[in-house]
Parts: structure tokens; sequence; C-alpha cells
């Protein structure tokens, strides 16, 4: 249909005002993983007033909208997720954060406006709308491990009707406002999150050789595990460890019993994954018993699988993308970041992309995660817009055209 494409930035344009209040209400009334009540509610509320079916509580906080065309054609998943950060907000708006030390520092409450946009769009295109489309939005996803897609869709948030494909994005501040970052394949990492505890014995400062020195072996423990990176895994493919808390004792003329370190590995494919894992058990492990002292070792279960967007899908997409005017569709490369996007990705193909927000005129400088983050509200159109025409094209019987 000539001009349609046209329509959607054209009618996102003219409810911006609305996608940016619905904005600024989430980012004011931030709510952490597994909370997002009133936000989920606001959510519930906007999408029945739209005419749309809403099922609540969906895995704990979630909620899935179904809009119904009026002509037969394909089952599209959107997905955004709720969740804020506990993070003091510092950030150079005037609609900040009210609850004290939570903030949408990810960008979430943006994926949540800009969703809503389009559901509204999509609802005014009922009438020629092929196919169905399910509005998913989700709690926890800064949760880790199990986040807050497997208990949605344990809950049956992609069945009934059974999703056909699955969309979703997320605002990136590493790219600049004006351009969507697209790639087919593994886009973003499994983040395995592990523990060891090093179980030594402790004793006085002064006599070491009666123990077993538990810091120095978590020490030697942290050198090591770098080994895995460099000595043990193919270098074409990408893997970081990094530990990022050590914990162990009291004083300093006391050795402790016991250390602990927390860290985490990425990895962009099953088979790295999975070796990576191993190895840092057995190194942790040898590390500790040259020593004397004993290591247990224990990783995150359910942590994020790999990101990966299905090939067909993601170019089907690109074409899509391609046709909004004042905006560029850029490939790019894989971010070792998790996403549990990754989990609707294994239940059907889609793609998770990128809208960039990175605009130094505005100030909107700062990564996501900090405490300044800023969100250009310029690119919310673009990305609600984007959400409805990938729902509106795939949703045909052949697909996008
Ligand atoms: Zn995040
Ligand atoms: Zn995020």
């Amino acid at each position: 249909m000539p001009g349609i494409d046209m329509d959607f930035l054209a009618e996102a344009a003219s409810i911006e005002s609305e996608i940016v209040r619905t904005r600024r209400a989430v980012h004011q009334r931030p709510e952490l993983a597994y909370q997002e009540k009133e936000t989920a509610e606001l959510v519930a509320k906007s999408l029945e007033s739209l005419g749309i079916k809403v099922k609540r509580g969906v895995g704990g906080t979630g909620v899935v909208g179904v809009l119904e065309g009026s002509r037969r054609g394909r089952v599209i998943g959107l997905r955004a997720d709720m969740d804020a950060l506990p993070v003091e907000e510092m950030a150079d708006v005037e609609f900040r954060s009210k609850v004290k030390g939570v903030m949408h520092a990810c960008g979430h409450d943006t994926h949540v406006a800009m969703l809503l946009g389009a559901a509204r769009l999509l609802s005014n295109h009922k009438g020629d709308l092929q196919g169905t489309v399910k509005f998913i939005f989700q709690p926890a996803e800064e949760h880790g491990g199990r986040g807050g897609a497997l208990p949605m869709i344990e809950d049956g948030a992609m069945k009934d009707p059974k999703v056909d494909f699955v969309f979703g994005l997320h605002i990136d501040s590493n790219r600049r406002s004006g351009e969507f970052g697209v790639r087919e394949g593994a886009m973003m990492a499994a983040p395995d999150t592990f523990k060891v505890r090093i179980i030594g014995r402790g004793g006085h400062g002064s006599e070491p050789h009666r123990t077993v020195d538990p810091v120095y072996v978590a020490a030697q423990v942290i050198l090591a595990l770098q080994g895995v990176s460099s000595r043990m895994i193919d270098p074409m493919r990408p893997f970081v460890i990094s530990i990022g808390a050590v914990h162990a004792g009291t004083k300093e003329n006391i050795i402790p019993d016991e250390a602990i370190l927390d860290g985490t590995i990425r990895t962009l494919d099953e088979a790295t994954r999975k070796r990576a894992k191993a190895k840092v058990e057995e190194v942790a492990k040898g590390v500790c018993r040259a020593f004397g002292a004993a290591a247990r070792v224990e990783f995150e279960k359910d942590a994020y699988p790999v990101t990966v967007n299905d090939i067909k899908a993601t170019e089907g997409a690109i074409t899509v993308l391609k046709k909004i005017p004042g905006m560029k569709v850029k490939k790019v490369e894989a971010v070792l970041g998790g996403e549990d996007f990754s989990r609707f990705l294994q239940k059907a193909p889609g793609t998770f992309y990128f809208l960039g927000t990175a605009n130094p005129q505005k100030g909107c400088i700062y990564p996501n995660h900090s405490s300044k983050f800023k969100a250009d509200e310029d690119v919310l159109k673009f990305g609600a817009a984007s959400l409805a025409m990938l729902a509106y094209e795939f949703g045909k019987p052949r697909g996008p055209s």
C-alpha cells in the first residue's frame, strides 16, 4: 500500500506529545524488578482505553495486550521492558525520579511509552491490520538470572495465539539520535554470573605457614582466571571474564578462613559459553588445590541466553526500518551486555534492534545505567512508528512487502 509507511511516522508525530507525557509519567515513578505495579496498571489501562484485550499479572507484574486485526494474518509479538534500576537520579531534566534511589537509567520508561504509542497507531489501523499483535510488557529485565521474560513465557505470553515473529528495541546511548542499529545473528551476550568460595584455614597474620591463606589464594585465582580468556578460548570468539567483587577478612593481622569472589563471563555462542564455564571452574579449583585450599564454584542458574536475531526476520525488519524517513539503519557489532529478550527469540524468530539516543547538543551524552542518563525524547516517535510498522508489515500472511 503506497504511502502507508509515511503515514505511521506522521501519525506517530501527531501523538508525540502523548508519547512524551507517558514517558515522563513512568520516568517519575520508577519501579524496581518485579515491583512494577503502578507501571503495569498504567500500561493495562492505556491498552484497555484503546479497546485492546488485556491480561494482567502475566509471570508476576507482566501485562499482555492482544489486538486482533480485521483480516487474517500472522501473530506478531512486540515487547517492552518496564523495570528501573537502583540508581539515584542526577540527570539534568525537570521530570526527575520522585522515588529515592530508583531511576529509569536504562531507558525502559521510553520503551514503555514507545510501545504504548505503537499500540495506539495499530489500533487506529485495526480496519486494515492483518493478523494479530501481542503487546508484551515484561517485568524485571535488569534482574539477571531468571529475569522477567521467562516467567511470562511460562505463563503463556507466547501462546494462544502462538507468536510467529517477535520484535523488541532498546534505546542506545552509544548511537546517535537518528540511527537504528541492527544485526543478524548473535547480537548480545550470555551473561553468566559466578561465585568462587575459597575455603582456607585462618590464623595469625604473623604465622602464615600455620594457615591456608584464602586471601593470597584468591589473588592467584583472579590472575589465573584471566588465563582462561588468553590461553583456553579461541581468540576469534568473543569472551570476557571480570571479577567485580572480592570479599574477605576483617582486620590486618587476621588471616580469615574464607574468601569469596564474584564474577561474570560473557560469550556470544553456546559452545564457547559451555567451555568457558567448565574452564573457570577447573582453573579456580586447580589453583586452590595447589595451595591447599578448597574451592566451591557456583554459576547462577537460568542465566540469560545469547540474544540471537533470526537472519531472515532481521533482513525483513531492515527493509521495513529503511522506509522510515529521517532515520539511518546501520549494521552494528555485537555487544557483550545481556538481554532477556533472548528468551523470546528462543520461542519465535524475530529481531532486537537499537534506537540511538546520543545527542550532545541536548546533553544526551551519558551512558545507559549512568545516574545522569538522559534520553533524547525526539527519537521516541521514530521508535513507536518502527514497532507499529514491523507489526503491520510482518502481520501480512506473506510478510513485509
Ligand atoms: Zn540495563
Ligand atoms: Zn535495558
